[in-house]
């Protein structure tokens, strides 16, 4: 497919973002009768899945602090159940288990979730938490653990295939979608800042409508835009003037080849994800020398996709200003953003406790 000289509704982006939206833009034009996916045309400079969705773990859950997630999170997980296939989706549940002092915290999410009646148990008490793991798995032995809780939906999805299947979606309502086309300019209306064409390499692309869905590549597409590299920001009452706009966070990731099987639950069950939070100090299962004494995660899920685990840890701040940070090569081809020897210690030393 060659580009078009124009569409109504130009998505940047196919990862999971740009697709979904395409998606379910695509079906309420359809359902309004204002139009259909035929107007709606997704670019990409790689093609799908080339960003974080193709990379992502994958994992589906509802815990995440702010109290505005939980809805969204619940609703996204009605999408998620609705073609299991289709998105290939495991609904194994998942499971937030925390020390001491992240109790009170995951209290209050588990408060809410009952609120809007999103199943779950909450455990606690270290001697009933590890009771609860135990009724697990048999060998269950991580320490410094008070509370868990444990989330009946949620699960998670094999990154590319899900994304091929979200595609496949968005393609049967009449949605284009075009690989290798990069947008590298705007430009906007004389009368207002609105944009009435995408520039790209495939040449220009007028639009009324531009939806950006371009992930970790925000920053270029903001900057393209003109807009403003640094915002204030209001936190407690105090005005915070100068706060960068982007900051980059690496998130560390790894695959494990080892049998999936080993990880089922003690009635041979596909066992939930799970994400451990501890206090407990971690000693490295190599060489006995202490890796730290903070507060450290990891979450894991043993993928029969591929027959090993997958999983990771707390994400890290990058120091350098947004502009500086190298994007592309993305992912495990990046040679800025690949995890060494001592992400490799510590992941398999966190698995082991
Ligand atoms: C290692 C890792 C693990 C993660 N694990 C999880 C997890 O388990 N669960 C979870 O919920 N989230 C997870 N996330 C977060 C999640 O993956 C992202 O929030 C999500 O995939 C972002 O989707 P997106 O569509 O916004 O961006 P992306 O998937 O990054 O897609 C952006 C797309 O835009 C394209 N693009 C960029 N610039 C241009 C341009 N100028 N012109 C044309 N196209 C362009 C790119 O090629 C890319 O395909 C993880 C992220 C990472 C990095």
């Amino acid at each position: 497919m060659t580009a078009p000289s124009s569409t109504k509704y130009a998505i940047i982006g196919a990862g999971i973002h740009g697709l979904s939206t395409a998606l379910h833009l695509a079906e309420m034009l359809k359902a309004s009768g204002k139009g259909s996916g035929e107007d709606i045309l997704v670019v990409d400079k790689g093609t799908v899945g080339s960003g974080a969705s193709g990379i992502a773990c994958g994992v589906i859950r509802n815990n995440y602090f702010q109290p505005a997630m939980r809805e969204l999170m619940a609703h996204s997980v009605d999408i998620w159940e609705s073609d299991p296939k289709a998105y290939s989706y495991h609904p194994v549940g998942y499971m937030q288990i925390s020390p001491e002092c992240m109790r009170e915290d995951v209290a209050s999410i588990y408060e809410q979730q009952k609120a809007i009646s999103y199943e779950s148990v909450f455990v606690e008490g270290a001697a009933d938490s590890m009771k609860y793991m135990k009724g697990l798995f048999e060998d269950w032995q991580a320490q410094g653990i008070t509370s868990v809780l444990h989330e009946k939906r949620g699960g998670y999805a094999n990154n590319m295939a899900s994304m091929l299947g979200l595609a496949a979606k968005a393609k049967s309502q009449g949605v284009s979608i075009l690989s290798g086309v990069e947008v590298q300019g705007f430009e906007f209306g004389s009368n207002s800042n609105a944009v009435t064409a995408l520039l790209t390499n495939q040449g220009r692309i007028g639009c009324d409508t531009v939806v950006v869905g371009v992930g970790p590549w925000v920053n270029r597409i903001w900057n393209l835009l003109e807009l403003p590299k640094s915002i204030s920001v209001k936190s407690n009452g105090t005005m915070h003037h100068n706060v960068p706009m982007w900051k980059f966070w690496c998130l560390e990731e790894g695959t494990l080849g080892i049998d999936p099987e080993l990880h089922k639950t003690n009635d041979g069950r596909f066992p939930p994800v799970l994400h451990v939070d501890t206090d407990a100090a971690l000693y490295s299962d190599r060489d006995g020398k202490l890796i730290t004494d903070k507060l450290w995660g990891i979450y894991y899920k043993p993928d029969f996709s591929f027959g090993g685990i997958q999983g990771g840890a707390s994400p890290y701040k990058v120091e350098q200003e947004a502009d500086l940070v190298a994007v592309d090569p993305y992912g495990p081809e990046s040679p800025d953003f690949v995890v060494g020897e001592d992400f490799v210690d510590m992941w398999c030393s966190a698995l082991a406790h």
